[in-house]
This record gives structure tokens, C-alpha cells and sequence, in this order.
């Protein structure tokens, strides 16, 4: 990606996206830096944030980076504290952090593993709003992302399905409780090569296999969850709220 690619819609906005180190966080947050805002990158380990937040900078982006595992109460409130103290504000939120611990059928997943998944994928989240809403712009945009498995939960990670399923209804909810001041939008991607998914690509029949699922035969970058994303976090999206986008090239997901 070339930063002169992109348009300058987030000049002067604060970006927090979560889970941001590799994968389809960094890609949102390059995405939202090139196009202006200065960002503010985080997952569990130093190292990856210390990596990201390098090759972000060298591309000329405002970045800063804090160690935060999403269930980490006080990291979660550095992050919130570190962005307001260094920015002043929060523009927008992105939140990008989950697990899929376990292939089994829901009926036979642990207690644990189920605490987990709900833990992870959702009320983290939430927690993160409740700590940032207080900072959070006149006009700013909190975007979810989900998974096509919301849709039809998958055999083998049906449960990561289901609280996929759940941000869709949180994307709701909340768009209701914080209008007008907040818009609160949702990205289900479809199959993206990352290291989260690396069984998309773990054999050439597999990746040909997930490539016929989709009607425009390919796998879905980061780079095009991250286009959606900064349309809905972006003032170009000022009329939507509540919504989610499937972003998966035409993998069926809903009429
Ligand atoms: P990825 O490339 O494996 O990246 C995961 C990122 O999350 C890393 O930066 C990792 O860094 C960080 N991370 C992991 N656990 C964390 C935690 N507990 N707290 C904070 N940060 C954490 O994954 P991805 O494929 O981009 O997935 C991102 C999101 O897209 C997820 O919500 C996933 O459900 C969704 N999604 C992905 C696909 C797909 O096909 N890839 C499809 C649908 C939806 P550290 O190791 O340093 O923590």
C-alpha cells in the first residue's frame, strides 16, 4: 500500500484500534493512518507493538503504540489513559480482538473455553467502550469487527460463530444507546489469509477450496477489510448506524 493511494479523511482524528500488531488490525490502522489520523496501535506483546508501531512510523504515520491483552482491566485503562494524554480525544475505536479456542461441537466446549470466547470476543469490548466513551468526539465512529460466521456459524468453530452472531446485536444496540453523538458499525469479513486463519492456506487444495466459496474467486485481504472499515469510521458513512458490511466477495452470508 502507497499512503499517496488514499484520500486525507482522518486528518486531525484519533484512532485506537485493537489487536493492531499484524494481520487485519495493522492493516486498519495503516489504512486510517494514511489517511490521517494519528493511530494508536496495541496487542499482548511489547515486542509485536515495539515492531508495529516501527514500520508504521517509517511510513510516515502518527502512531503510538501500548501493550494491551483485551482482558487486562488496567491495561485496557493505559490504553484509553496513554491515547487521552498524548491526543487529547477519541475520534475512533476499532475493535478487532479474538480467539477460537476450540474445534469442538458447542455442546461438548468446556466451561472455561466457552468464559473464554464470550471473555475475548465480547465483553472486553465493552469494558473498553465504558473506559473510552467518556473521551469519545462529538461525531465519532466505533467500528466492530465480526466474522461471516456470525451468519451461519461453521462446523468445527461454531461458538466463535455465535459471539460473532453477538456483535452484530451489540453493533445494535449500542448504535441506538449512543446516537447521536457515536455511530457504532460492524465488519464481518469473509476468508482473509492471516496467521489467525492459516488453515485458509494450510494446503493449495484448501486455499483453492475457501477460493470457490467466494463469488469473485479470490481470498479477501487485509487491505479490503481495512477499506471498509475506514468507510464506516469515516465521515463518508455520516447516515449509517447500527450496520454491518459483509466484506467476503460474494461468500453467501444473508438475502
Ligand atoms: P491475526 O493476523 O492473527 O492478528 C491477531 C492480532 O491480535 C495480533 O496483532 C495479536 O498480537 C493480537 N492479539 C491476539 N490476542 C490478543 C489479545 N487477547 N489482546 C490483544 N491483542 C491480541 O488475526 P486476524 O485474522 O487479523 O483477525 C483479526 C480479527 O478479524 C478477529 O476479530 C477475527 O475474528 C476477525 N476475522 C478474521 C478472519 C480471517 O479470515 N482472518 C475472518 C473473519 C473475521 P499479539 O500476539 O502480540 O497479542
Amino acid at each position: 500500500m502507497e499512503k499517496s493511494m488514499f484520500g486525507r479523511r482522518f486528518e486531525g482524528k484519533v484512532a485506537i484500534v485493537t489487536a493492531s500488531t499484524q494481520g487485519i488490525g495493522f492493516s486498519i490502522a495503516q489504512r486510517l493512518g494514511f489517511e490521517g489520523a494519528s493511530v494508536v496501535i496495541s496487542s499482548r506483546k511489547q515486542k509485536n507493538v515495539d515492531e508495529a508501531v516501527g514500520k508504521l512510523k517509517a511510513q510516515g504515520i502518527e502512531a503510538l503504540g501500548s501493550v494491551c491483552h483485551v482482558s487486562n482491566a488496567q491495561q485496557r485503562k493505559n490504553l484509553i489513559e496513554q491515547t487521552v494524554q498524548k491526543y487529547g480525544k477519541i475520534d475512533v475505536v476499532v475493535l478487532n480482538a479474538a480467539v477460537n479456542p476450540s474445534v469442538n461441537p458447542i455442546l461438548q466446549t468446556k466451561e472455561s473455553t466457552l468464559d473464554k470466547l464470550w471473555e475475548v470476543n465480547i465483553k472486553t469490548s465493552i469494558l473498553l467502550l465504558q473506559d473510552a466513551s467518556p473521551h469519545l468526539s462529538k461525531g465519532s465512529s466505533i467500528v466492530f469487527i465480526s466474522s461471516i460466521s456470525a451468519f451461519q456459524p461453521p462446523p468445527g468453530m461454531a461458538m466463535y460463530g455465535v459471539t460473532k452472531t453477538a456483535l452484530l446485536g451489540l453493533t445494535k444496540a449500542l448504535a441506538s444507546e449512543l446516537a447521536p453523538h457515536t455511530r457504532v458499525n460492524c465488519v464481518a469479513p469473509g476468508f482473509v489469509p492471516t496467521h489467525f486463519a492459516s488453515y485458509i492456506t494450510s494446503s493449495e487444495a484448501k486455499r483453492r477450496e475457501m477460493e470457490n466459496m467466494t463469488s469473485l474467486k479470490r481470498l479477501g485481504t487485509t487491505q479490503d477489510m481495512a477499506a471498509a472499515t475506514a468507510f464506516l469510521a469515516s465521515d463518508d458513512a455520516s447516515y449509517i448506524t447500527g450496520e454491518t458490511i459483509v466484506v467476503s466477495g460474494g461468500t453467501p452470508s444473508r438475502l
